[in-house]
């Protein structure tokens, strides 16, 4: 069991805040992803969880039990890094067990525990040999072995697949994950990669400016985001943004933006003032039967789909199309909208209106 709560954790160094206070709890089992981009306060995070920085103001919980103040060793977390340290003069038995042999267990226990995360990871075969000659995908194995052996309550890791080049991160990504499943230990993982964040995680918590945007399941922040920078970060192409003032008329199951008779959401219905309508580029259509005209400026191919550029008359947006479809540069075309997948923010503050 290890369920960790995080209760208004803040971290100040001298003057500079890095982390506001945040609030989040993550159940045991889980894996969860601190997300945002490089200085937002996801290190600093995790590290505060794994005891390596300790938190200004607040409090974390591991099990119930208040953990905020003890040293990394009494919090029976491992903590993994970017850069999987292994002893170069060790073969891969004595680096896995390395952790229990200074925990003083005995030989025998030892020697049967290696073996067992060995099968685990798919390493048995090579447990006698040098590290020196590995590949990378089996460095990165026994690196996990080395955090796994000793059991942990949980584990952070730290872009653990950061170094990698994209083809190998994928396949270790998964990996990781189905690794995750088999074991069902309680596993944060930062990572600025959103795409990794969607793919892995259970949960995600999206930070910017030390600040908590969004917490919630890959599938709640990519379609329901609490605020415009977390519809931008999240999705490529991101989220089309065109300003839209004026007051927002009766709904029906397509929006077709055109001056003041537009058709958007009921959950809209009656949202005026300064907005941001927000419509990813899946959910945008071409269609001869809409007023709403827009200039075609570029389609790329990629061959199930197609993402074309469209000048409209509230500014440029993408729409992800049929790559059967025939869309020439220079054309103009009748654009809808999904209405059940529009969001509108508030100009002001950028929050998405519920
Ligand atoms: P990255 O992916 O670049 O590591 P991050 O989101 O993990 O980004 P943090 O490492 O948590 O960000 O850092 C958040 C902010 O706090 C940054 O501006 C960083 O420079 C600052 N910071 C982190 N550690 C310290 C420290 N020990 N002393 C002073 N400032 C720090």
């Amino acid at each position: 069991m290890a369920q960790i709560v995080v209760k208004n954790v803040k971290k100040m160094f001298g003057d500079f805040t890095a982390v506001r206070e945040s609030s989040f709890t993550i159940e045991d089992g889980e894996f969860f992803m601190l997300l945002g981009p490089s200085g937002c306060g996801k290190t600093t995070t995790l590290r505060m969880i794994a005891g390596l920085e300790l938190p200004t103001s607040g409090e974390i919980y591991l099990d119930g039990e208040e953990i905020s103040q003890r040293p990394p060793s009494e919090r029976d977390i491992a903590f993994v890094f970017q850069m999987f340290a292994l002893y170069p003069h060790m073969n891969v038995r004595k680096n896995i067990s390395y952790p229990l042999i200074s925990q003083g267990m005995p030989r025998a226990a030892v020697k049967a525990k290696v073996e067992e995360v060995a099968g685990i990871l798919g390493i048995k075969d090579i447990l006698d040999s040098p590290v020196g000659g590995l590949s990378g995908g089996d460095r990165q194995r026994v690196a996990l072995g080395r955090a796994i052996v000793r059991e942990p309550k949980a584990f952070m890791m730290d872009e653990p697949l950061g170094a990698l080049d994209a083809e190998f991160r994928e396949h270790m990504a998964e990996e990781l994950r189905a690794l995750h499943d088999r074991m069902g230990a309680t596993t944060v993982y930062v990572t600025h990669d959103q795409l990794e964040a969607m793919q892995m995680g259970d949960k995600i918590v999206v930070m910017n400016n030390a600040v908590i945007e969004q917490f919630g399941t890959p599938q709640e922040i990519y379609d329901k985001p609490a605020t415009m920078f977390v519809a931008d970060f999240i999705g490529s192409p991101s989220m089309n943004f065109l300003p839209f003032q004026g007051k927002v008329a009766p709904g029906s199951e397509m929006v077709r933006l055109n001056g003041h008779d537009e058709a958007v959401p009921k959950l809209m219905e009656g949202a005026e003032g300064d907005l941001v309508f927000g419509v990813r580029p899946e959910h945008v259509f071409l269609s001869d039967a809409s007023a709403y005209r827009a200039k075609v400026l570029a389609a790329e191919y990629l061959g199930t789909t197609q993402i074309v550029t469209l000048q409209s008359p509230n500014g440029e947006l993408k729409a992800r199309i049929d790559a059967r479809e025939t869309v020439n540069p220079g054309e103009t075309v009748g654009l809808e909208f999904r209405s059940s997948a529009v969001t509108l923010f508030e100009n002001s503050t950028g929050r998405a209106l519920r």
